[in-house]
């Protein structure tokens, strides 16, 4: 099964402007389930980095299942009392050091190896 990615979406765009807000970050994608959300407004390699990124997190999902957003928040709040950051805590997740380390490398999906987000600390 594929995601199915949605492309500008308003819904990537409001979660944007949240972040923005709140964590004074940008968030140029997000997954959620089977569907990948993109705000995709700026040059193409950009575009390419964050479908690259959600479609890793997508690999990390088929491998945890209804784990993923568990694990997510274990790690979120472990990153969180170590780094006492909020910002922080979210780059420390396992997910999005893998996500973020490979989100510019076109192949990396297919020559991924299972559970590779496990060697990370967090
Ligand atoms: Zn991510």
């Amino acid at each position: 099964m594929n995601p199915l990615i949605i492309k500008e979406s308003k819904f990537a765009a409001i979660v944007d402007w949240l972040s923005r807000k709140l964590f004074k970050q940008e968030t140029l994608g997000i997954s959620l389930l089977f569907l990948i959300f993109l705000r995709v407004n700026k040059n193409k390699d950009e575009a390419d980095d964050t479908l690259t990124h959600e479609l890793i997190h997508w690999e990390q999902k088929k491998e945890t299942w209804i784990w993923y957003p568990v694990i997510y928040g274990i790690d979120y709040l472990i990153g969180l009392i170590r780094h006492k950051s909020f910002v922080l805590a979210k780059y420390r997740v396992r997910f999005e050091q893998e996500a973020d380390q490979f989100e510019n490398d076109r192949s990396y999906i297919a020559s991924r190896s299972c559970y590779r987000w496990k060697s990370y600390e967090i």
